[in-house]
């Protein structure tokens, strides 16, 4: 509730006004607007101050006396020629008029002038004319005159009226330059009234602007404390964050370093080292790091390494991608990097680890998943995958191919009397005639117990049953040696063609090739049948 009350308080109200920054500009304007407004003011009370020591109005003034003195003069003179009859003072006469001539000469020259006084008198003008003419008029006379007593005679009668209307003229003229005078001298007042005004109007906008100055000050003291603070404080931070960087950075190298994995940091383009951790140093067979390393010279295949590079800038980034890698001592490694900005330039980050000894267990996993231990051969699962592959290319390319399906004879009686050794003894016998008399190309399965089974690819029924006669004698020609005892074995061999134009299955040959043994064991054994 203070608060709001504070907000809108006159006071806050004025501050706020006065922060404005529209008011500077504002008040600058105005000052100078008035001290524009002042100048001409001052100009015009110069002229007005001028025009009140007008001259004019004083050359009027003082010429009017003077001719009115003048004619005074004349009238005395006139009247002391007459009474003395002294040729000399109608010589002073001629002279006086000739003075008298001259000023009003002179005024005639003024006439011009629009300001002149005696011009807007027009009584007084008058009177100056006449006198002019009658100058004139008793100039001519005294000049070509036998008779000057006469022209004196006229002169100081005649003058007195010219006096007198010269006296009006001077009190006219006086008059009227006073009336022009007060005038002046109210406008002047007036004028001086307004620039009083203009002048109270600058001080004021002069002490806003002062106080806005003022009061704009303070503010960017105060901002600039603040700023002052801000930039201390961001200041700390970017220390603080530069060194936690650092300690990061330095964590990061050090986890790196005893990482078990191979890790680097190269530039993108210049593969410039920036970093490179101990594991892969070692693996180099380096103590210190090389100046460079292009991360596809890195790669045994070196299409491998381009592909690797491809994607990685493609997409940013490449995962788990299983090659080998030092070609010099070249092993299994699953590698990784990612495309990073390191100081705003492009880096490769890379991480490998050893996988040699993990493919080399899966490889012995899968071999152990598909071979059969006692004899080496293809178990019944590898068997089927491996023979489904000659199955599929046969019908592909049209060729035939012939299984046969082997069982040992009376193999339990063989082990009943023999021993379960001597039977094993058997199955490995057989494994090795099958081995040695069969092609590299043929298939060899032990499908269970004594059942072996041999797929023959490019073969057809007349070849097949051939192979099966060859691999029956070997049999049974063959004496097997136990510990104890030696005895022989017979084998019974079905066969079985697989057309490639019908759509036979593996599965389907086998039941094929089951039945023909079947048949042979029905026969009375040790015999091929197809
Ligand atoms: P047939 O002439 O009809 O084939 O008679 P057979 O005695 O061979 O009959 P059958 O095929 O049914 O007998 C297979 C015997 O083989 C049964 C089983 O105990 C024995 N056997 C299965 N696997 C092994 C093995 O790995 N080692 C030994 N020693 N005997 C096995
Ligand atoms: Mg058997
Ligand atoms: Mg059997």
């Amino acid at each position: 509730m203070k608060s709001t009350l504070n907000k809108y308080s006159p006071l806050r109200k004025l501050r706020n006004w006065l922060r404005g920054s529209w008011l500077t500009e504002g008040l600058v304007v105005a000052v100078i607007l008035m001290i524009i407004f002042t100048l001409v003011a001052l100009r015009i009370a110069q002229l007005e101050m001028h025009a009140l020591s007008h001259p004019h109005q004083s050359t009027d003034r003082w010429k009017i006396t003077n001719i009115a003195l003048e004619v005074h003069n004349l009238d005395h003179l006139a009247l002391s020629s007459v009474r003395n009859k002294n040729p000399e003072t109608y010589e002073a006469l001629a002279v006086r008029l000739e003075v008298l001539a001259s000023l009003l000469m002179e005024e005639d020259s003024d006439k011009d002038s629009a300001s002149s006084l005696l011009h807007s008198l027009p009584e007084s003008k008058h009177i100056l004319e006449k006198l002019r003419m009658q100058i004139d008029q008793w100039s001519y006379q005294l000049a070509n005159t036998a008779d000057p007593q006469q022209t004196a005679l006229d002169i100081s009668e005649n003058v007195g009226l010219l006096v007198h209307g010269l006296r009006n003229a001077v009190l006219a003229v006086h008059i009227a330059s006073s009336i022009e005078q007060d005038k002046i001298r109210v406008n002047q007042h007036d004028r001086l009234a307004t620039l009083n005004w203009i002048l109270a109007a600058l001080l004021i906008g002069i002490a806003i602007l002062v106080m806005k100055l003022i009061l704009d000050r303070q503010a960017a003291k105060r901002m600039s404390k603040h700023l002052e603070l801000v930039n201390k404080r961001l200041e700390s931070r970017v220390e603080r964050r530069t060194r936690q960087l650092a300690e990061s950075k330095e964590l990061l190298r050090f986890i790196l370093d005893a990482s078990p994995s191979e890790a680097a940091l190269v530039g993108a383009d210049t593969g410039e080292v920036m970093f490179i951790n101990k594991t892969l140093l070692d693996r180099m067979g380096r103590h210190t790091p090389p100046d460079t390393l292009f991360l596809k010279t890195l790669l045994v295949d070196r299409a491998v390494g381009e592909q690797f590079l491809d994607e990685l800038d493609l997409y940013g980034r490449v995962d788990n991608l299983e090659a080998q890698i030092m070609p010099d001592n070249p092993y299994w490694s699953s590698l990784s990097a990612k495309l990073v900005e390191i100081e705003g330039k492009l880096a490769h980050l890379l991480w490998a680890f050893d996988v040699s000894e993990h493919r080399k267990l899966m490889s012995l996993l899968e071999a152990q998943a598909n071979t059969d231990a006692m004899t080496q051969l293809y178990n019944r699962r590898a068997f089927y995958r491996a023979g489904e592959k000659i199955i599929d290319s046969c019908k592909r390319y049209n060729h035939s191919c012939c299984l046969l399906m082997l069982d040992i004879d009376h193999f339990k009686h063989i082990n009943d009397t023999y021993g379960h050794a001597a039977g094993d003894l058997a199955i490995c016998m057989l494994s090795d005639i099958l081995r040695t008399n069969l092609r590299d190309a043929d298939i060899i399965g032990r499908m269970g117990g004594e059942e072996f089974a041999v797929l023959l690819p490019h073969t057809d029924m007349q070849q097949a049953l051939d192979s099966a006669e060859r691999l029956r004698l070997a049999v049974a020609q063959t004496t097997i040696s136990s510990e104890t005892e030696t005895f022989g074995m017979t084998l019974s061999i079905g066969t079985a063609v697989f057309d490639p134009l019908t759509t036979e299955t593996l599965e389907l040959l086998l039941i094929k090739a089951d039945k023909a043994l079947y048949r042979a064991k029905q026969a009375g054994r040790n015999r091929v049948e197809s």
